[in-house]
């Protein structure tokens, strides 16, 4: 590091030379004769300038290049004498060096250097020997040899002295020592330049004057000092190279720099603009499977993977142009042996101190091992694990870009099959998760197998497969591509030595309808796959405009729920249960009603299997179960009665599912203060069969609660009838579809007395539900059904109406007879609702089973509405 003092120092005495150098240069100017500056002389300049400069003769043994200028400076010391030679080398040198890079007061400082140095020569000579031209066209032999000799000597220490070095330490001072062998081969090279003038020299003394002689000389000097050398010439980097007339550097930096880029442990090279590789070490040959040699003959182009190449010419374009001072890039090259390598690539451009030119310096690191974990890793992210094929995320990509596709060509059509296995769930279930798996890998194996190469096949969800057919000729191809799906997944998989069938709902999306993102269609493939299983599975289904409008209707349907919830526009109708022998009213059963401010009274048959699917069916059932107990806990003050009033709240699958149902219930029982034994929750026969462990878990801590328990829809589930026993269950409600074809179906007839059968050996009761005539009634009685609920008895009511009913029940208990009565058949039968002033009428009376009293209320009354009144027609 230089200090301060020691910079201003090395400033003042570079001007100090570069002074020197000036007043030299005017002396020689001054003396110069006139007749001097004749074309000849003009020529003469020219040639050195254009010519000489050009031409650049390594020193192999030194590192070093000696430039013909020098050589064409001692001819015109010959031709010209000092003066002349002095004014050449300002001329020339000055020229040549503003081809150079070097920075101006450098470029002072060269030129000043070999002026003061020319000059020392041509004076030395001088004084020695006097007229140079004198001495060469004389006879004196000896002298001129010596004249030479001494030309070359000061040349050669004044240009060894100071000329290589940088013009701060220079002046500075500080000195590096050379070689002695630099020395002597330098010190060759001048004295070949100074022989070869003086011989031209004393011919063109012999042959005579002219200018032709002059520059034919010159060619011929540029020709004898060439010729030695022209093998380490390398003229291709010489062409600003004139005040770089002695040497390049070959110091221990360079020779650690060497080193280091030999047995660097990534690949490094030096390489053309052209991307010829010059040099590469031992590491890049390891990397790529090539001997220096193989390496060295082809380009950097020539082994870059192809998809990489356009990025990699880019790269060192910007490079070239000097945009940035290095690249780097992820990019492959090609292993000899033919496969990719991944490489961290940087390169930069080193310009050549000494001649400007530039090469690329490319550091090549190995990066094939980090490249493949990422690629694993991503490749993990798109893919499902258990299957191996492409996830939702993967198949959403590849879905966008065929809608892209489609959009700007019309004739592109393509599909979405949106694949549901039938009964995964139960096949998981009995069979076990091992099993499950096995077979979905082993449909996926099935439907990549079959499908056309271009096609994409995923796995989206737990029993979900999603493909995309591309390039369709239409509807017609979808249709045969999912017929064959079918066909193929219905032949048995055979998994741990065990045949296992399956079957799948498959909805069908086309292009052709029109959409303008892939979200959509994956939706109404989806729309289009529910609708094939609730035609019975197994089966395929396009959607249609129909259907779209559908789902849209489920949209707003949601949003709407979603409000309704909020803006209290649920309600609760009353339905009552009525014991069928003496028709006492049980209790009721709670059914959730939705009025919407725009649609009306919306059945739960159309909304609660949306809320069920989008969750908000527990938010739903909450609100029913705490506002019908709160209800009948009101009921069960003001009718006190033993057993008391029930009421019976339905719980959906989603509800029952809840970790902190317990929890729930029991707050709920708490709050409203209702005697436990007045609620009955109603849970569907295929919810409780779903998990039958933790079902009866679940349903024993309901029952502790003191709360009764029973099983809705009885029937058309899967029940297992084994099971029914383990269960704490009070109630067996007889699902209505075997009621209503009770009649005129044997078979139905034969399950409603089983199932009431069955409850009695199991000490449950029984609720036969939808029933809507006479002739159900009487034959359910016939069967011995304790209770039944139907729109013969009454329509769900709203509360007020409901009350009413109990009102009358209660307040004339007492005045009705709870004495038996004879029907005749000798049956007792009750009747327990009055009406006042209605006279004998009603259900009892019509159905000739009791005598009404004069108060007897008809509870079935099909022409009045939940509201009470009478429904307007
Ligand atoms: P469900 O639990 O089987 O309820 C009985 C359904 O049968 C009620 O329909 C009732 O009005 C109807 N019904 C009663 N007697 C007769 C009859 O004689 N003939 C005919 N044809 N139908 C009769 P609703 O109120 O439309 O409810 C339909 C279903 O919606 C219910 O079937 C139940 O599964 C569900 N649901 C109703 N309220 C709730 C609720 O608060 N929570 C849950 N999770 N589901 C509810
Ligand atoms: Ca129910
Ligand atoms: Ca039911």
């Amino acid at each position: 590091m230089e200090t301060t003092a020691q910079q201003s120092f090395s400033k003042s005495l570079v001007w100090l030379v570069v002074g020197f150098a000036v007043g030299l240069f005017s002396l020689s100017l001054y003396a110069l004769p006139a007749a001097q500056l004749n074309i000849t002389f003009l020529l003469f300049i020219l040639l050195t300038v254009g010519v000489g400069s050009r031409l650049l003769i390594e020193i192999p043994q030194a590192s070093a290049y000696v430039s013909a200028s020098d050589a064409f400076v001692f001819l015109a010391l010959f031709l010209f004498d000092a003066e002349g030679a002095i004014f050449l080398a300002a001329v020339a040198f000055l020229c040549a060096s503003f081809y150079g890079h070097r920075q101006g007061t450098r470029r002072l400082l060269y030129t000043s250097l070999l002026v003061v140095s020319v000059t020392l020569t041509a004076w030395t000579l001088r004084l020695c020997f006097g007229s140079m031209v004198e001495l060469a066209r004389s006879d004196r032999t000896l002298p001129l040899v010596v004249a030479i000799c001494i030309m070359a000597l000061v040349q050669t220490v004044f240009v060894s002295l100071f000329v290589p070095r940088s013009a701060t330490q220079f002046a500075s001072g500080s000195e590096g020592r050379k070689p002695v062998s630099h020395f002597f081969w330098t010190f060759t090279a001048y004295l070949v330049g100074a022989s070869a003038a003086g011989l031209l020299a004393k011919l063109v003394g012999r042959v005579g004057d002219g200018p032709s002689i002059a520059v034919i000389s010159l060619l011929v000097l540029a020709y004898l000092i060439a010729s030695p050398f022209r093998k380490g010439a390398s003229t291709s980097s010489s062409s600003n190279a004139l005040t770089r007339v002695a040497v390049l550097p070959s110091t221990r930096s360079e020779e650690r720099f060497r080193s280091a880029f030999d047995y660097a442990a990534i690949g490094m090279a030096l390489v053309s603009k052209k991307g010829r590789w010059l040099q590469v070490n031992h590491s890049l040959c390891q990397l790529l499977g090539y001997s220096e040699r193989e390496l060295l003959a082809t380009d950097f182009q020539a082994i870059t993977h192809p998809e990489d190449r356009d990025n990699a010419m880019a790269s060192i374009k910007e490079l070239l142009k000097g945009n940035t001072p290095s690249q780097q890039m992820e990019k492959r090259y090609l292993h000899k042996e033919g496969h990719p390598v991944w490489v961290l690539w940087s390169a930069s451009l080193a310009h050549e101190e000494q001649n400007g030119s530039a090469h690329l310096i490319f550091q090549i690191q190995d990066i094939t091992d980090r490249k493949r974990a990422e690629q694993r890793l991503l490749h993990d992210v798109f893919h499902d694990a258990l299957t191996g094929l492409p996830n939702r995320a993967l198949f959403m990509d590849h879905l966008k870009l065929a809608a892209a596709r489609a959009q700007r060509r019309d004739d592109q059509v393509f599909a979405v099959l949106f694949l549901d296995l039938d009964r995964f769930k139960i096949i998981n279930d009995s069979l076990g998760h091992i099993v499950g798996d096995q077979l979905l890998v082993g449909i996926a194996r099935r439907l990549e197998q079959h499908l056309r190469p271009g096609d994409t096949v995923a796995r989206i969800g737990g029993d979900e497969f999603t493909i995309l057919l591309e390039d369709l000729k239409g509807e017609d191809e979808a249709i045969q591509i999912a017929d064959r799906i079918q066909k193929e997944l219905s032949v048995p998989f055979s998994i741990n030595k065990r045949e296992v069938f399956t079957t799948v709902s498959i909805g069908i999306a086309l292009s052709s309808t029109g959409y303008a993102n892939a979200e959509d269609i994956l939706r109404d493939a989806d729309t289009a796959m529910y609708r094939a299983k609730s035609q019975g599975k197994a089966r395929h289904v396009v959607f249609d405009k129909e259907m779209h409008a559908h789902a849209i209707d489920l949209l707003q349907l949601e949003t709407d729920i979603r409000r309704a919830i909020g803006y209290q526009e649920f309600d609760i109708a009353y339905q009552p249960i009525v014991a069928l022998d003496d028709f006492k009213l049980k209790g009721f059963e709670a059914l959730v009603r939705w009025r919407h401010p725009l649609r009306g009274l919306i059945s739960p048959a159309n909304f609660i299997p949306v809320a069920e699917e989008m969750g908000l069916i527990i938010k739903i059932d909450q609100w029913v179960l705490r506002k019908a107990c709160i209800q009948m806990r009101q009921w069960q003050e003001l009718f006190p009665s033993d057993p008391p009033l029930s009421i019976s709240v339905n719980l959906s699958g989603k509800a029952f599912a809840q970790p902190d149902l317990i929890e729930q219930v029991k707050s709920v029982l708490e709050d409203t203060g209702i005697d436990p034994r007045g609620l009955k929750l109603e849970i569907t026969e295929s919810v409780v069969m779903e998990n039958i462990e933790t079902t009866t878990a679940l349903l024993w801590k309901l029952r502790e609660l003191g709360i009764r328990l029973s099983i809705d829809d009885f029937g058309t589930g899967y029940s297992s009838l084994s099971y029914l026993h383990r269960f704490p269950i009070d109630t067996l409600k007889i699902d209505r579809s075997f009621i209503s074809r009770m009649i005129d179906n044997n078979e139905n007839k034969e399950i409603v007395r089983t199932i009431v059968m069955l409850a009695k050996n199991l000490g449950m009761d029984v609720v036969a539900e939808g029933v809507e005539t006479k002739e159900q009634l009487e034959h359910l009685r016939r069967l011995e059904c304790e209770n039944g609920q139907g729109y013969l008895f009454s329509k769900p009511m709203v509360m007020k109406a409901a009350e009413k009913i109990i009102s009358d029940t209660y307040a004339t208990k007492t005045a009705a007879s709870t004495k038996p009565k004879e029907n005749g058949s000798g049956q007792k039968r009750y009747v327990v609702y009055s009406k006042p002033g209605k006279g004998e009428s009603g259900l009892a009376k019509s159905l000739g089973l009791s005598r009404p009293t004069s108060r007897s209320v008809m509870l079935y009354n099909p022409a009045v509405g939940e509201n009470g009144k009478p429904k307007s027609k």
